[in-house]
């Protein structure tokens, strides 16, 4: 080996080191692996104790760390290689260094003479244990060492072992080969992060000029990184935060702050915005490898397979032309899925998979929420490393609070139980033993479904409702129509799901190719969701619930109220984050959800001003209607007549927000008998709109026809409170109808007990703040650029109460109006007073 001193080095695990020997083979994953988590640690200790009847009178050292470097005169690197061996037993001055694996099911699905990885990572190990003064310690003088691999079963202890002795020499000659392989296939990455520094710390900002509170936030932003902090930032639209998170982030990676940044949003639109910012950074001189992740569903090139891996041919020879595939792409910059499908295409390699490889050489990944903190998908391998320095930028914000909340619940519904037994029951194997257990396993499962069903049918007899509450009383039951929900895990339910989940696999180890068999698969990981829920998650803010659906049909869920204690975990004290968006308020509310520390840690937050002239928004609380549900129907008439009259007073494109589709059918009924105005268009939103519906709505905003009036009637919450840009004329007014509380649900109803008990704030918590962020939100498509004006108009009496007068933000200047002719006017003179600035 050269001399390393003077080399900048590489730190690589011995694991991931002997994944490169994997270049042949498909996607299919083996049925035998490492040992990870409570099992692994326990079949460890089982190992452990059996180590010494494996090998009598022999010394044995358990979990030994190990390390050695690698140098080469061509490469301007030294690769720091580093790990923990199994198992090393030493006798009469003979060492044998044994990799422990376990199994599952057959060992007729072993490979034949181990698995070319577990080789490579043994021999790694035995090459370093070399290196080391293990030897001299030990009295060695051999120049060979034995290397082993044992597999172990993990249902019956049953061990099968591969022994190979080796010299030294021939060990040096193999890590030499596999560490060099490994700096020549990241060269060009290795190149590209130095080059990419270089310019990046040099490049400047792509405007001339900052907007307002834009070097707030850019300061703020790179004190996150640097000291691994969390930190609020709520920018208005027009405030330009996506260039004012990206910038200093990739400053902070080329000073050496982080390695990744992943740059997070809810929705396909949010990507491309980031997309367009970085293009902009790139043009000013930023080197930006970048990729953009797309859901697995939209990016299957086969999927008639249904993402069986043992049959797609997408998969079957996948890394035997993976490493051509990324050599293509390894000198682009932007990382596009459409390009990635096509690159997926041409070399026969799935499409999402091979993003999945790409992002390993990126500086930046943008991505859906859910890779990060869903525990379902999450990249726990690269997350969790604690060697990977990262930031999160986590775009529109506000979204994670509500979605955090189904990451870290489950649901199963009877349904599925009959999908499921209705495949099993067509396996042509009806005597085999594992096949009759399950489905008495799916069976216990249904039966208490039955049970739970039965008891909650609006049919059900006094008596049987009066046994169901007493069985379940200590539970702390929650019981109205068709629900019923308690603070813990039914005994039954946590032991029938386990119990099926175990046979389960066992019948899915044994039976590798029966019809249907991935559909089967998807239910089979949702249960196993709903146990790692159970067991891993379910704690004092989760409720078990049962939902009586149509049909007959049940939903088994656990729901949690509060996620954020589990979300936290994901990232804290392992990156930095950004957490921003334009409606953070009320501030302490999203706090409170993102950040379970915060009463410790006391982020930063950072409360950014419009950027925009006040002078061309009006916002008018109009209070003589209630919009509550008892009210609606009495209202609504008038609430029509105010609309009809605004929209047909001046030419202009307005987004109308319904409360409910309930609602919006009954406005439109209600207008369609009315005399419409001649210059007024009207456009619906029909529930479960596709994205070409979306498209042609918002098609007929920006190609409106002069000199008349467009209605387009939508809900709260749905797909245009959010992610819709309508910039100039083609928006002039949005009107909301309502506060925005979510509807009255037994769930919502369980959520504002426990955060009336957290904090005293339950109506708040479980109603008011989630919905008057939809009203923001709505409010939010409004004023998109500096040129833009119009009207605000929020119709309920309830926005005139102090609780309302304090949420609103301070940068809207409110006018209160109770009567038609006042807003009216007020509408005329807004109107009036745009247009003689504008001559
Ligand atoms: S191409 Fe589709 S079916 Fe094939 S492995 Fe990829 S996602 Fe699965």
């Amino acid at each position: 080996m050269d001399d390393t001193s003077e080399l900048f080095s590489i730190s690589i695990a011995v694991r991931e080191l002997a994944e490169l020997s994997r270049r042949e083979g498909g996607l299919s994953s083996p049925y035998y692996g490492g040992i990870s988590g409570p099992e692994g640690i326990a079949l460890h200790r089982e190992y452990a104790r059996l180590a010494p009847e494996f090998f009598p009178g022999a010394e044995i050292f358990l979990e030994y760390g190990l390390s050695g470097s690698y140098a080469h005169s061509t490469l301007p690197y030294n690769l720091q290689v580093k790990g923990r061996c199994d198992t090393i037993a030493v006798e009469n001055k003979e060492i044998t260094l044994i990799e422990v694996k376990s199994f599952r099911g057959s060992t007729r699905f072993l490979p034949k003479n181990g698995d070319t990885v577990h080789w490579a990572q043994a021999k790694i190990y035995a090459y370093l244990l070399g290196q080391s003064n293990f030897l001299t310690t030990n009295d060695i003088t051999s120049d060979k060492i034995t290397v082993a691999l044992h597999y172990l079963s993990l249902d019956n202890g049953e061990l099968i072992t591969h022994e190979q002795r080796y010299s030294y020499t021939d060990l040096k000659q193999f890590f030499f080969s596999i560490c060099k392989y490994y700096l020549d296939t990241r060269m060009a990455l290795i190149l590209h992060r130095e080059r990419r520094n270089k310019h990046n710390s040099k490049a400047s900002f792509p405007f001339p000029d900052l907007r307002l509170g834009q070097h707030d936030m850019m300061r703020e932003v790179t004190a996150a990184i640097r000291d691994k902090q969390v930190l609020f930032v709520s920018a208005p639209t027009g405030s330009g935060k996506t260039i004012a998170v990206l910038y200093p982030a990739l400053k902070a990676q080329a000073y050496g702050l982080n390695e990744n940044i992943y740059y997070l949003t809810p929705s396909r639109s949010q990507r491309t915005v980031a997309e367009e910012a970085l293009a902009l950074l790139r043009q000013q001189g930023f080197l930006i490898r970048a990729i953009t992740i797309r859901a697995k569903q939209s990016m299957c090139a086969q999927p008639k397979y249904f993402c069986d891996k043992n049959k797609c041919p997408y998969a079957t020879t996948y890394f035997e032309r993976l490493e051509d595939a990324l050599t293509e792409f390894s000198h682009k910059q932007d990382l596009l899925p459409d390009d990635i499908f096509a690159l997926g295409k041409k070399y026969h390699l799935c499409p999402y998979e091979l993003s999945i490889d790409l992002m390993d050489s990126c500086d930046l990944v943008i991505c859906d929420y859910n890779y990060i903190f869903d525990p379902r998908i999450r990249w726990s391998d690269k997350l969790d490393d604690s060697k990977h320095r990262y930031t999160l930028l986590v775009d529109e914000a506000h979204n994670l609070a509500e979605r955090s909340r189904s990451m870290f619940s489950a649901i199963i519904e009877s349904k599925q139980l009959e999908q499921l037994k209705s495949i099993l029951q067509q396996v042509t194997v009806p005597d085999d033993p594992s096949l009759k257990e399950v489905l008495v396993a799916i069976e216990e499962l249904e039966t208490l479904l039955n049970s739970y069903s039965k008891a909650l049918s609006n049919d059900a007899g006094d008596d049987v409702k009066e046994a169901f509450v007493k069985e379940h009383q200590s539970l702390g039951l929650f019981f109205t129509n068709n629900f019923y929900a308690t603070r813990k895990i039914p005994p039954r339910l946590q032991s029938c799901i386990p119990r099926l989940n175990f046979k389960l696999q066992q019948f899915f180890e044994y039976f590798r190719e029966f019809p249907q068999r991935e559909k089967a698969n998807t239910i089979r990981f949702d249960l196993l969701h709903f146990q790692n829920i159970a067991e891993e998650y379910y704690d004092e803010t989760y409720i078990t619930a049962v939902r009586c659906l149509t049909g007959g049909k049940t939903a088994l869920s656990l729901l949690t109220l509060d996620a954020s204690q589990h979300l936290t975990k994901t990232y804290y004290g392992k990156s930095s984050v950004v957490f921003f968006s334009a409606t953070l308020e009320p501030f302490s509310y999203f706090v409170s959800l993102l950040d379970a520390n915060f009463k410790i840690d006391k982020p930063e937050v950072l409360k950014l001003s419009s950027p925009f002239s006040k002078e061309r928004r009006l916002v008018i609380a109009y209070d003589e209607y209630s919009v509550r549900y008892r009210d609606r129907m009495i209202t609504l008439p008038g609430i029509a007549d105010l609309i009809l009259e605004i929209v047909s007073q001046k030419p202009g494109n307005f987004l109308l927000f319904c409360p409910s589709f309930a609602y919006l059918q009954q406005f439109k009924n209600y207008i369609k008998q009315k005399e419409i105005p001649e210059i007024l268009d009207i456009i619906v939103q029909p529930a479960g709109m596709n994205e070409q519906q979306k498209e042609e709505y918002l098609r007929r905003f920006t190609s409106a026809v002069k000199d008349r009036s467009l209605l387009g009637l939508t809900v709260l919450g749905s797909l245009f409170t959010e992610g819709i840009d309508l910039k100039g004329d083609a928006l002039t007014g949005v009107i909301v109808i309502g506060t925005g509380l979510p509807a009255l649900t037994p769930e919502r109803e369980i959520l504002r007990q426990y955060y009336q008990a957290k904090s005293g704030l339950g109506y708040q918590y479980a109603y008011t703040w989630p919905g008057f962020n939809r009203v923001t939100q709505a409010a939010g498509r409004l004023i998109r650029s500096p040129e833009d004006c119009g009207i605000v108009l929020l119709i309920d009496d309830r926005y005139s109460k102090p609780e309302y007068q304090q949420l609103f933000p301070k940068d809207w200047d409110i006018f209160y109006a109770d009567d038609k002719q006042s807003c009216l006017d007020r509408i005329h003179s807004f109107w009036s007073d745009i247009e003689s600035t504008s001559i």
